[in-house]
């Protein structure tokens, strides 16, 4: 194993950034492709500059965020957040005590780290659940977590989604809806309603995820909530600050599903072709992916013997990537903690840049050199930046 902490995984990034800093610096941003569906942007208007250097600005942009993120999410009030883990932290610190537990039903397991990490934070007990049937709301419970389309895209049934509030609400437990990418795949390619519609009590989106916007959490709730989430989010910290807030609500603005629905009816091409070579690739709503038990798979089926585990192998594919073919995937550039899973968004700004083909060769060049330095440590370690000699150079 490599990247064995948190500290390995912030090394790993440093290297990511410092190729696409070398490669933007000499060709420019077209030198490189961002098809992690996340690429975010900054898109204000000549008008707004001027206004975040006086104390009207934010009194301004804070209305245009709460008629455009009510517009976008549903619910009575809105909360603009540093990040989508801002909101979770902000939320778990005002609604749940010591001693506490907080469940979460999802899709498909693992959660996003901030719900564990925040509930260990404040000593409230955590158990998460994907299978419905499975899932209890408890006496000690003060928190329900839904997770309406986990990091690797896999979105939540509606049924379940209903049945979970119906749960919770008998107990008279509210419910947070993490719909970080949800709150537009859900609803643009699913056709489920918002959230907020169906029973929610808070809900959480990423202002960067499957929209131009810049990293943010736009949280929309009922406003008795709201007001206490965001009476913490203000002592700590966590609340967006007024460039954020303005570049949010034009991206919301901005935003058009069209994108979106393009690529969930033209992924399947892509896919296909990479499927017959590599059969563990997986489809994702608009894209396809390749998650590190895949990486394994395909190095057994090759023959390659390695001591790097699953992880790893996502790692040093996703570093790969970039360093040869200029495509950012999250395991490249990822926060520490984040899925090793290499997606590829297609309804990603910059995927109109790249010819499907060369996509396709990409991936399978990858794919087979991976395999061919799978089985030697050093290698790899060069390709992560964590050896010795890429730790000195930095
Ligand atoms: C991306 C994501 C988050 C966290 O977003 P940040 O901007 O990194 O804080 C939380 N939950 C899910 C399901 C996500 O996909």
């Amino acid at each position: 194993m490599i990247i064995e902490s948190s500290l390995d995984e912030v090394k790993r990034r440093e290297s990511a950034l410092k190729i696409i800093r070398s490669r933007v610096r000499s060709n420019g941003r077209t030198s490189i492709y961002d098809l992690t569906g996340l690429a975010g942007g900054f898109p204000l208007l000549d008008g707004d500059m001027a206004l975040l250097e006086t104390y009207a600005g934010p009194a301004v942009f804070e209305d245009e965020i709460q008629r455009l993120g009510r517009e976008h999410l549903g619910g009575e009030k809105i909360l603009a957040l540093n990040r989508t883990s801002s909101g979770i932290l902000a939320a778990i610190l005002a609604l749940v005590q010591d001693g506490d537990e907080i469940v979460h039903y999802l899709p498909k397991s693992p959660a996003h780290p901030s719900i564990p990490r925040s509930a260990e934070l404040v000593g409230a007990s955590y158990r998460e659940f994907d299978d419905v049937n499975q899932f209890k709301v408890g006496e000690k419970t003060s928190l329900v977590f839904i997770t309406g389309s986990t990091m690797d895209h896999q979105v939540v049934d509606e049924t379940n989604f209903r049945k979970v509030v119906e749960l919770a609400h008998e107990h008279g437990v509210p419910v947070f809806v993490d719909d970080a990418s949800g709150a537009r795949l859900r609803t643009v390619v699913y056709k489920q309603p918002r959230a907020m519609d169906m029973g929610a009590d808070l809900a959480v989106t990423s202002t960067d995820k499957l929209m131009d916007g810049p990293r943010g959490g736009l949280m929309a709730g009922k406003e008795d909530i709201i007001d206490r989430v965001k009476s913490k989010a203000l002592q700590f910290g966590l609340e967006a600050q007024p460039p954020i807030v303005v570049a949010m609500a034009r991206a919301l603005e901005n935003f058009k599903p069209e994108r979106i629905v393009e690529a969930f009816h033209t992924k399947d091409e892509t896919y296909t072709a990479l499927k017959e070579d590599i059969p563990s690739i997986m489809e994702t709503p608009t894209g396809f992916m390749m998650k590190p038990e895949g990486f394994m798979a395909e190095m057994g089926a090759a023959g390659v013997e390695t001591c790097l585990s699953k992880k790893d192998l996502a790692f040093v594919f996703a570093m790969l990537l970039l360093e040869k073919h200029s495509i950012i995937t999250i395991p490249a550039v990822g926060m520490p903690g984040a899925s090793a899973t290499v997606r590829i968004d297609l309804a990603s700004k910059d995927a109109s840049r790249i010819e499907r083909q060369k996509l396709i060769d990409a991936f399978k060049k990858t794919l087979h050199e991976l395999k061919s330095i799978a089985s030697d440590e050093g290698a790899c370690r060069a390709v992560l930046g964590t050896s010795q000699d890429a730790q000195r150079k930095n």
